[in-house]
């Protein structure tokens, strides 16, 4: 930019100059030409007035030498008089040639005429001067007073040689052109200096500008030879820039206090940095207002899936709920491929290594950190949350690449945002199941309670018409269990119960339904069971298991019961729930009136015979 400055001063300076030479030029030459002129019309006064004196005298020939001396006369090249026609009769020296256009001109106009010759080698003026003669007294005039009748034209022709005069104001031309290129030379010299370093802090200021843009808010260092003014526009700059980065500075930290420090040191631009945490803070909030109004648990956790997939660009992932308390383990959703933990961790949850160090684990910070992890051509990524006392939240990333990993890393601060945002609504949806549970459960022995029943048959009863399977209904009443409280009390009254609900649920599928459906009676909901064969051996090897099953009691005493079942198919017997279930009944009665710890099942002929009250 300052080299630009510096020729563009040059060639103005050349501009300058060139303009100088030529208006001096134009000058010098209309200078020269009056002084000619008037040159000129010394010589034709001086001329006159000899030829005056010639003339009183009656001196002709002297007068024609006189002229002819004069056009010897350094700066005369040839000196002629010019009469008009009128006058050649009477004209005794004959000096009446008319040599060219001018003296034509000056006999026809009575006015001054001159044509200036400037070539490279010589520059002459040829010029007539008129004047009048006295016809009368052959007297001359060039001003004369009163030009009457006896007045006629001449003129005096000369040919001046001013090529003298000319150099001389060349030279002076040249000169003066000379300082003054010099002049501007010294200027633009002296003051490119200056322009320099305005320039310098130009180009210092576009820089700084040009870093800033990119988060880089350095200061500028001065540069020498700066006035005040600039100074000052200097520090005002450096202000401005050390405000911009303290209060960048400020809001990257607060921001990042939001949603946790980044993993990585990569240096980027704060501006874009803040730029994206408020972007996602924005989305964070809505993703809270969201899942407030989730219905369940699995909602938010698809929820929590859609951000990830659409917002992170994460491709596979899986969320286990881990419950200490219970050695539990769930997988409650994976998305792209399947959790690549081994599968005996699903039996020994505790192995975990996410959820008991309550670190993140990840793959290639330590080599096999998490010797669980079966896949060695993937990359995973464990991290975790509380979700409540015991259930801990571990969410396994399984990256193909390494550079996959590494930008899971980038942005896993704004990924745990979302799972920390999530957790304590999770951790509602899990009391309110536990809640809803629990008041289908017995408190006794954990079974499922009559209001379950009433519940859950009416998704089962269509489900298992829809299907066309078979229910086989069992109600099981324990025989002479008031005897149990009334001898060993209710302590041992109870322990027997639990005993009971432990063989049931051990000895049916876990898609079969175990219900306490009062005191001392329960029903098993045999679903899908092939025939009736099957669900009398099933309430067979129970009434066996049962009978077999020895109680402690006090002392090293132990107690043996027995149990009485009436069975009922669905839907061979009813198509309704509640009258297989009353034809169980009527088949226990038939059980503990025939003996009872046997099974019975129901047959049409046993309504008739049974006495109900
Ligand atoms: P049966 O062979 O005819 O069935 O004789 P039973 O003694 O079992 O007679 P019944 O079925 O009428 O007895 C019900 C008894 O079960 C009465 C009640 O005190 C007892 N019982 C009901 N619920 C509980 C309970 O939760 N705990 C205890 N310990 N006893 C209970
Ligand atoms: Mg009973
Ligand atoms: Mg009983």
């Amino acid at each position: 930019m300052g080299k630009k400055l510096v020729i563009l001063s040059f060639v103005m300076a050349i501009i300058l100059s060139l303009s100088v030479v030529g208006l001096n030029f134009y000058n010098s030459n209309n200078a020269n030409i009056k002084a000619s002129i008037s040159v000129a019309e010394s010589i034709s006064k001086l001329v006159i007035s000899s030829l005056n004196t010639f003339n009183s005298n009656k001196n002709i020939h002297d007068s024609k030498e006189f002229l002819n001396s004069l056009s010897t006369l350094k700066g005369i090249n040839n000196l002629w008089l010019v009469k008009s026609e009128s006058l050649n009769k009477s004209d005794i020296n004959n000096q009446k040639q008319i040599k060219d256009e001018i003296d034509k001109k000056v006999l026809s106009t009575g006015l001054v005429q001159y044509k200036l010759d400037n070539s490279f080698s010589k520059t002459t003026m040829r010029i007539s001067i008129p004047y009048y003669i006295n016809i009368e007294n052959g007297n001359s005039c060039i001003n004369c007073i009163n030009i009457s009748k006896e007045y006629k034209l001449a003129a005096i022709s000369l040919n001046l040689d001013l090529i003298e005069t000319q150099a001389l104001s060349s030279k002076l031309i040249y000169v003066l052109s000379f300082f003054i290129f010099i002049t501007i030379l010294t200027i633009i010299y002296l003051s490119s200096n200056i322009i320099k370093s305005y320039y310098n802090l130009f180009d210092v200021f576009n820089n700084s500008i040009k870093e800033s843009s990119t988060g880089n808010f350095a200061l500028i260092a001065k540069p020498k030879n700066l006035n005040n003014e600039m100074n000052l526009l200097v520090d005002r700059y450096n202000d401005f820039m050390s405000i911009l980065k303290n209060a960048f500075i400020d809001i990257d930290k607060r921001l990042q206090g939001f949603i946790g420090n980044k993993t990585t040191t990569n240096i980027i631009n704060p501006l874009e940095e803040s730029k994206e945490i408020v972007l996602n803070l924005s989305n964070l909030y809505q993703f809270k207002k969201e899942i407030e109004l989730d219905n369940n648990k699995e909602e938010i956790y698809d929820r929590l899936s859609q951000i990830f997939i659409n917002q992170f660009n994460i491709e596979s992932f899986s969320f286990i709920e881990i419950d200490a308390s219970k050695h539990k383990m769930s997988i409650v959703k994976e998305v792209g491929k399947t959790l690549y933990c081994q599968e005996f961790i699903h039996e020994n949850p505790e192995l975990c290594r996410c959820a008991r160090t309550k670190n993140d684990v990840v793959s290639i910070d330590y080599h096999n950190s998490c010797p669980y992890f079966k896949e060695e051509d993937n990359y995973h990524y464990c991290t975790n949350v509380d979700i409540s006392k015991d259930v801990n939240l571990v969410i396994n990333f399984v990256c193909k690449t390494t550079t996959e990993l590494e930008k899971l890393k980038d942005k896993i601060s704004f990924v745990k945002s979302y799972i920390n945002e999530a957790a304590p609504s999770i951790e509602v949806k899990l009391l309110m199941d536990a809640l809803q549970e629990s008041a289908f459960r017995d408190g006794l022995t954990g079974l499922y309670n009559r209001k379950f029943l009433d519940e859950h048959s009416k998704k089962l009863i269509p489900y298992a018409k829809r299907a066309k399977i078979n229910i086989g209904v069992l109600l099981l009443d324990m025989d002479h269990f008031k005897a149990v409280n009334d001898e060993y009390g209710h302590d041992v009254g109870d322990t027997v119960l639990k005993e009971l609900a432990r063989i049931m649920t051990e000895n049916v599928r876990e898609s079969d339904i175990v219900i306490r459906y009062g005191g001392e009676e329960f029903i098993i909901l045999l679903v899908g069971v092939n025939t009736e064969e099957d669900a009398i051996n099933v309430a067979k090897k129970i009434g066996k298991k049962v009978r077999e099953n020895e109680i402690d009691v006090y002392a090293g005493n132990k107690l043996k019961k027995t149990i009485s079942i009436g069975l009922s198919m669905f839907p061979a017997d009813t198509t309704s729930l509640d009258s297989a279930i009353k034809n169980a009944d009527i088949a226990l009665y038939e059980a503990k009136n025939s003996g009872r710890d046997k099974v019975v099942r129901f047959k049409e002929e046993q309504v008739s015979s049974v006495d109900l009250f």
